[in-house]
This record gives C-alpha cells, sequence and structure tokens, in this order.
C-alpha cells in the first residue's frame, strides 16, 4: 500500500488495520464493485461494507452510480479540498479533476458528498 494512502488515514483518525489495507490495496489496482472486492480481498460480506462506509466517510473512497449496474468504489488520488471526478464508462477508470475544471463553491463545497461526472475517457 502506497505510504501516501497510509498517511492519508491516520490524517482522517482511522488506523491501518488488515481490512482497510486489504480494500485500499485492491482499490490501487483499479475501481471494484462489492462483488468483485469479496473477491479479492477474501474478506467477508459485512467487513468490506463496514470499511467502504469509513473509508467513504473520510473521502479516500467514493463510490460511483452508474444507471442499471452495481455501484463501484473508486479511490480518491488527491486530497485538499471538494474536488469533482471523472469517471470512465468504458475502461472504468477514476480521475480527480483539478479545481479549475468543475468549481464546487460555497455553500455547497461543504454539503457536497462526492460529485463525478461520467463519459468516456481520452483513451477510450
Ligand atoms: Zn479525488
Ligand atoms: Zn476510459
Amino acid at each position: 500500500m502506497r505510504l501516501k494512502l497510509k498517511k492519508r488515514l491516520h490524517a482522517e483518525g482511522l488506523r491501518c488495520t488488515h481490512p482497510r489495507r486489504c480494500i485500499l490495496e485492491a482499490l490501487e489496482k483499479g475501481p471494484k464493485t462489492h462483488a468483485e472486492l469479496l473477491r479479492d480481498t477474501q474478506l467477508d460480506r459485512v467487513t468490506i461494507y463496514r470499511n467502504l462506509i469509513a473509508l467513504q466517510r473520510t473521502g479516500l473512497v467514493y463510490k460511483v452510480y452508474l444507471p442499471g449496474h452495481e455501484p463501484v468504489y473508486v479511490l480518491c488520488e488527491s486530497e485538499g479540498p471538494t474536488h469533482a471526478h471523472f469517471f470512465c464508462q468504458k475502461c472504468r477508470k477514476g480521475i480527480c479533476l483539478p479545481p479549475n475544471i468543475v468549481q464546487i463553491a460555497e455553500p455547497w463545497a461543504s454539503r457536497t458528498e462526492r460529485v463525478f461526472l461520467l463519459g468516456s475517457c481520452s483513451e477510450c
């Protein structure tokens, strides 16, 4: 697991437990659904579910809802102020957008959980 992620976990007051580590390591390889995390981490369903909630609260992980599909969990690579994400529906890549692309100003910044744009990336 990357040191950067470990530091962010600690900064958010979360310990780097075994399940969190497994989930973050799986997401470092790419966005995953709950079922894929279950397959890739050998953790049980409830442990994954609980830890995903904790990780989402810290902003390290966000959830993308795709119409007609299971939600996908994506790692947020850049810390800092509220920023929007781009999610490629073809290759399932999540990109943190620079704040000048989509500006989320107050009062919305503090009320918005996550903002994401759906589309296809430059490689698709
Ligand atoms: Zn991000
Ligand atoms: Zn793509």
